[in-house]
């Protein structure tokens, strides 16, 4: 026992090493070394059990910089060669200039991607007419579009079998709470370890399901990995997240077991039988007889035209 005064240091489980953080959930308390490969194990067996990614493929990942994505390529690069799939980075460039967030995120990007030795691929929004500017309040509804339609699009075009993303268990089970709340029970098909494709839907892959937002920073933090401590400027404030950590908090392993659950649930009852067309402009899928990307840059031109004639006169 400690003596009084005295600071207990916490050992890791495995090594009796000083531990860097006690995972509640486990009730494991890890070293550096140790949480290093105790996180690579939680993600190679997620990948395993639900065939995440497969042989022979080419994995575009999707990368802001920020520490979920920058976690997820590192331990995909760290994955690619046992299971046997070649892997390079997309980065969109979204142009926003407050805070310098853009030029950040992209020098962020590039700094991972160099260290990493993953090729690198930049996709600037504004070569598609669009600045998220002219959105007002809802840059951030369309600015998610704009990402959607340029990762799969992008992939599809360059040969890539499937888009990877950094959504974590708090994503998930904060998507859960917002789109059950809100009747709306079809996007949860949609957010599964992996959705296949169909017509010109690139499949999509979601390595760290099972893995939260803290546990993807303590891993770039024990490799010594760069990523963008800056939150978007435009990003709104998320109540639903806040709810998922206060009862993660309460409830250690909430949020996991609750993912489990909901692959579990959702792999027995997943039937996609959505309509779908083209889009009468681009030729992309969509439900509708344009797609909500093409509308969104036919309101940006607007908006364009007349930010100009107002300046004008
Ligand atoms: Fe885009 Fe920022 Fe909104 Fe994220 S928070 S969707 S980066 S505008
Ligand atoms: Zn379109």
């Amino acid at each position: 026992m400690s003596k009084k005064g005295q600071k207990k240091h916490i050992r890791c489980k495995f090594c009796g090493k000083p531990a860097v953080e006690r995972l509640k959930q486990y009730r494991l308390s890890l070293c550096r070394d140790c949480f290093i490969q105790f996180y690579e194990r939680q993600v190679e067996r997620a990948l395993k059990k639900y065939g995440v990614v497969r042989s022979g493929e080419r994995v575009l990942a999707c990368v802001s910089g920020g520490k979920d994505s920058s976690a997820m390529l590192a331990v995909l690069k760290e994955l690619s060669e046992k299971f046997d799939f070649s892997l390079e980075a997309l980065h969109i460039d979204l142009g926003i200039e407050k805070d310098s967030y853009s030029e950040k995120s992209l020098k962020t990007t590039e700094e991972i991607c160099r260290l990493l030795e993953v090729e690198l691929n930049v996709v600037d929004i504004a070569d598609y007419g669009i600045r998220l500017e002219s959105f007002g309040r809802k840059k951030c509804s369309a600015c998610g579009t704009v990402k959607r339609y340029i990762m799969n699009r992008f992939a599809r075009e360059n040969g890539f079998d499937c888009v990877s993303t950094g959504h974590t268990s708090d994503d998930i089970v904060a998507f859960f709470f917002r789109n059950w709340l809100s009747g709306n029970f079809d996007w949860s098909i949609k957010f599964l370890p992996r959705t296949e494709g169909f017509d010109r839907i690139v499949t999509k892959i979601r390595p760290l399901y099972f893995l939260s937002e803290k546990e993807n920073a303590l891993y770039c933090v024990c490799r010594g990995l760069p990523f963008l401590m800056d939150s978007c400027p435009y990003a709104p404030e998320d109540e639903w997240k806040e709810i998922v950590y206060d009862i993660e908090r309460r409830k250690p392993g909430f949020r996991r077991q609750f993912v489990i659950n909901l692959v579990r649930y959702l792999s027995r009852t997943d039937s996609r039988d959505v309509e779908f067309r083209h889009c009468s402009i681009c030729g992309e899928v969509t439900t509708s007889d344009v797609c909500a990307f093409c509308r969104l840059r036919e309101t940006a031109k607007r908006r364009l035209k007349q930010n100009r004639s107002q300046a004008n006169s």
